[in-house]
């Protein structure tokens, strides 16, 4: 399912304890850690987005968000796209919208398979249908999609 990040910043702003700044080694480029990997990178700030970086007033108004997090008009965007960390680029917050018979939205499921909804209904039928889906299967998307539509449900 085709997937595109509407830079809304959301899966951002909890994020400052986990992409670190360690130091920084030119005006705009810096030594930093992926805490949650324990992985080292280097990066610098995208050449088209620096006096989005420079101006701080947007991110010491919010200490949890990632230090190269920055608002753009309508969008809250990344300053280190060419050079964020592999989990970063690959994260995709929503690929399966699912509805229930009334057409209302019940739930959604992230890149990584995981299920955000209050529904019970919909959770036993998720959990029943990840008993036999793997999500490193490269076609766990479309089985769980499959599933949940021979349910009843409408997927999008
Ligand atoms: S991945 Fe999702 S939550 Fe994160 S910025 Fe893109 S649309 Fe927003
Ligand atoms: S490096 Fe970019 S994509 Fe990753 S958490 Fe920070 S702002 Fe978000």
């Amino acid at each position: 399912m085709a997937f595109t990040c509407r830079q809304c910043g959301s899966c951002c702003m909890y994020l400052g304890d986990y992409i670190v700044i360690e130091k920084q080694t030119g005006p705009f480029s810096f030594e930093c850690s992926s805490v949650s990997t324990g992985t080292p990178f280097s990066a610098e700030i995208d050449p088209d987005k620096r006096h989005l970086f420079s101006d701080r007033s947007w991110i010491d108004a919010h200490p949890t968000a990632c230090r190269f997090l920055r608002p753009d008009g309508g969008l809250i965007r990344c300053t280190i796209h060419r050079d964020s960390p592999p989990q970063c680029k690959f994260y995709r917050c929503v690929v399966m919208r699912v509805f229930d018979k009334s057409g209302r939205q019940v739930g959604t499921v992230t890149g990584t398979l995981a299920l955000h909804s209050d529904d019970p209904d919909l959770r036993t039928e998720y959990d029943e249908a990840m008993r036999s889906i793997r999500d490193s299967d490269p076609d766990a998307e479309e089985r769980l999609q499959d599933f949940f539509e021979r349910r009843g449900y409408r997927t999008g």
